[in-house]
């Protein structure tokens, strides 16, 4: 096993249309915490609850949790505020890919601004491929794009196969959000 005093900082991608792809970032962070590594985690996007990892993240020592949409765009009747609001969490997302101020950072549902055309895939791909040597990064979310894919050193796609909405079951706090 290479020493964790060299270490090599390793892009792994969450994507796929099972549930599982921020929870596992978040067990990620979790795991990184624990060694006191500093994380870093921007959500692009805000869904409709306030999450009880977002509560918990807000107040937890050596974690940053930014949330930085509005709402679901797909829920949105206004795409220019959408777009201004990815921009920013993207401004600061690629200003942690260069500086030393966290060890792991975590770009929850990026896929969704970037496929959405509000953050420019060649942007991402360019930050992501002259990030700090020794920075850890996730990304989340369905339909990750190809080329993101072809960058990365782990990618897992989450495949639904059983899901209790398909029966109309609501959300369940603590499972769900
Ligand atoms: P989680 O946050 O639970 O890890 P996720 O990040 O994989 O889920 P998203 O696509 O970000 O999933 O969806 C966010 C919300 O939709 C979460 O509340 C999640 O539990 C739920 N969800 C995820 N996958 C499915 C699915 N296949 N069917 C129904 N709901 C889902
Ligand atoms: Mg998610």
């Amino acid at each position: 096993m290479r020493s964790s005093k060299h270490p090599k900082g390793l892009l792994l991608i969450n994507t796929g249309d099972g549930k599982g792809k921020t929870t596992a970032a978040i067990g990620t962070a979790f795991r990184a915490l624990g060694h006191g590594m500093r994380v870093g985690m921007i959500q692009f996007i805000k869904g409709k609850w306030k999450t009880g990892e977002r509560k918990l993240g807000e107040r937890t020592p050596n974690l940053t949790w930014l949330t930085m949409g509005h709402g679901f765009t797909w829920e949105s009747l206004d795409l220019d505020r959408d777009r201004t609001a990815a921009r920013a969490a993207w401004s600061t997302a690629s200003a942690w890919l260069q500086e030393d101020s966290y060890d792991l950072v975590i770009l929850d549902e990026i896929t969704y601004v970037i496929n959405y055309g509000f953050v420019p895939l060649d942007e991402v791909l360019s930050a992501l491929q002259a990030r700090r040597a020794d920075l850890h990064v996730i990304l989340t979310g369905r339909d990750a794009p190809a080329e993101l894919s072809a960058i990365a050193d782990v990618v897992t796609e989450m495949q639904a196969v059983k899901h209790p909405y398909r029966d109309g079951v609501s959300a369940q706090q603590g499972i769900e959000f």
